[in-house]
């Protein structure tokens, strides 16, 4: 019963003030029982550097986070200078660019920094949405990861330094410029030339989706002139000494484009016109290098950035169930709605748990990822990097795209209020999700991938054992069911060829490996619960 009143009471301050205070690590049993299982010895260290980095993330770098949110503050480009000098000036809000400095002082890729400490930072600050940050520190890696193999010359191993210690306490971002106008899948079809020029490689031609444009440094794909490969390169942004003079390296960032999600930073389409880049690994190895050790770290972030976001939008969901009322009862009360968050919840936590066991395995992995298919010679370290390989593209199509779905359920949950963008931050993180499942390779060029490198591999790793492996620890019933699926998939040709029969086989391969990738998570979550 409600009479009417003028003055309606109504308020949200209470919820408000318990979002206020919530510290993303502190305030999350679950996240500190998966690091205590997953980080081993190191687990008292990792929880130190998370309670210590989420005091700042999860209020002032969430703060700054939203308030740069706002359309009014979305980047612009301005092209010149006041005496027509051409600059192509990213111009950003203040406090993204301090922001950025404060988090990338967190050193994530120092030898200093440990790979888990890295990781649980990326964990609690991937909370606040791509904020001109996410992508910036996903591609950094990448390239952190890739020139670290190729150490080659002078120029190289000062970006390297640059990037993972910093020169003068800044350190640099890096970004990744694959995708061309006729395709981003397809990177074998590049046509950015690479013309060697004396001793230097020069880069002419145009790129597409350039994200991180404010980089300092870009891996670059482009084929050497007469050639059919494809290579990389690394260019930086700015030639020694120009970075004040806002002279760009031989290129200009034509336009920025408008899009759906991570708003705050701009993704670009450039034109180069004679861009200093040095060559990173064999020239015929970039495609097999960059899908291989680049793209693979980039994917295994979606999957941690991916759990971040589910995270997130569960627990506010949750509050807000056990807050809001509807017909005389809190919402949380109505069945539909528990089971609703109850599905969520489980599902952000799987993530989060599949997320930290596939880490731990990829950790324990001999001389780390490589381009191409694994050819060790002793097979069972063959078989292991394979396995990670696998698991690593299992994880993106299926954390990015459960992501999406969860904050959506967590949005209806908010009702109306779900979708208002200054209401919560789950729009923006909604935006953000879709676009992290279609970077850094979509669910449709994963499955093909997955599909063909099974059939490579059945010879050397049947795959009844693939599976038996990747459910350790299932009951034998799950995986006998998955292994006979498993093998009937493989065992068809193509899923190129154009039928009705191939279609049907796509659409249950689709959902065959959703499936297979939640038995992992779910078995990542056994491991957790196990622990008293
Ligand atoms: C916001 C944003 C930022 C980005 N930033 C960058 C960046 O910084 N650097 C960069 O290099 N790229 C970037 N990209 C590009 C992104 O990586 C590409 O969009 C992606 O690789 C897909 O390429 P495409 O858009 O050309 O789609 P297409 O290749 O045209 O694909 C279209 C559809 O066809 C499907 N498809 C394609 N090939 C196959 C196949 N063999 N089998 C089955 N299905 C297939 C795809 O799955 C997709 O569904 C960005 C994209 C977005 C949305």
């Amino acid at each position: 019963m409600s009479l009417p009143t003028r003055n309606n009471p109504y308020s949200f301050n209470e919820f408000l003030e318990w979002r206020k205070n919530v510290d993303y690590y502190a305030d999350d049993p679950f996240i500190q029982k998966v690091v205590k299982h997953y980080c081993g010895d190191e687990w008292q260290k990792v929880d130190e550097e998370a309670r210590s980095v989420s005091k700042k993330a999860s209020f002032r770098w969430r703060d700054m986070a939203e308030s740069i949110a706002w359309p009014e503050k979305r980047p612009y480009m301005m092209h010149y200078d006041g005496h027509h000098n051409r600059i192509d000036r990213i111009v950003r809000p203040r406090e993204t660019e301090i922001m950025e400095r404060e988090i990338f002082s967190e050193a994530f890729f120092s030898d200093h920094t440990s790979p888990w400490v890295k990781l649980i930072k990326m964990f609690i600050i991937y909370q606040n949405g791509e904020a001109c940050v996410s992508c910036p520190i996903t591609c950094t890696e990448g390239m952190v990861e890739m020139i670290k193999k190729y150490p080659d010359t002078p120029e190289i191993k000062d970006i390297l330094q640059h990037c993972q210690e910093g020169i003068d306490g800044v350190f640099a971002i890096g970004a990744q410029y694959l995708s061309e106008i006729q395709g981003g899948s397809d990177v074998p079809s590049n046509l950015l030339e690479a013309v060697q020029e004396g001793d230097t490689w020069k880069l002419y031609g145009t790129k597409f989706f350039c994200s991180a444009t404010h980089a300092d440094y870009a891996m670059v794909t482009a084929k050497p002139v007469g050639s059919e490969d494809v290579a990389l390169f690394v260019i930086p942004s700015w030639l020694p000494g120009n970075k004040e003079k806002e002279i760009r390296n031989g290129y200009t960032i034509d336009r920025i484009k408008w899009k759906m999600g991570t708003s705050e930073l701009t993704t670009g389409e450039l034109t180069f016109n004679g861009a200093v880049a040095y060559p990173v690994g064999p020239l015929n190895r970039g495609v097999a290098n960059v899908a291989g050790v680049v793209l693979s770290y980039s994917r295994l972030t979606v999957g941690i950035s991916a759990a971040s976001f589910m995270t997130r939008a569960a627990r506010e969901a949750k509050k807000y169930v056990q807050f809001r009322e509807a017909f005389g009862v809190k919402t949380g009360q109505f069945p539909l709605v528990m089971s609703q968050l109850n599905a969520i919840e489980k599902l952000a936590k799987q993530t989060v748990a599949g997320a930290f066991k596939l880490y731990r395995d990829f950790l324990s992995l001999e001389g780390g990822l490589q381009g191409g298919l694994a050819k060790d010679q002793d097979i069972s370290i063959r078989k292991k990097r394979f396995m990670i390989r696998e698991l690593i593209m299992l994880q993106k199509i299926t954390a990015s795209w459960d992501s999406t779905d969860v904050i959506r359920t967590a949005m209806s949950l908010f009702g109306g209020h779900g979708v208002m963008e200054d209401f919560s931050a789950l729009p923006r993180l909604y935006r953000d999700s879709a676009v992290n499942e279609l970077w850094e390779g979509p669910r449709n060029v994963l499955l093909v991938q997955m599909h063909r490198d099974f059939q490579r591999a059945s010879e050397w790793y049947l795959p009844a054992e693939f599976i038996a492996e990747l459910l350790k620890g299932a009951e034998p019933k799950t995986i006998f069911e998955f292994a006979k699926e498993f093998v009937v998939l493989i065992s068809y040709p193509s899923l190129l060829q154009m039928s009705d029969e191939t279609i049907a086989v796509c659409e249950q391969w689709d959902q065959f490996c959703h499936k297979l990738y939640h038995c992992y998570q779910s078995l990542a979550m056994k491991e957790v619960e196990s622990d008293v």
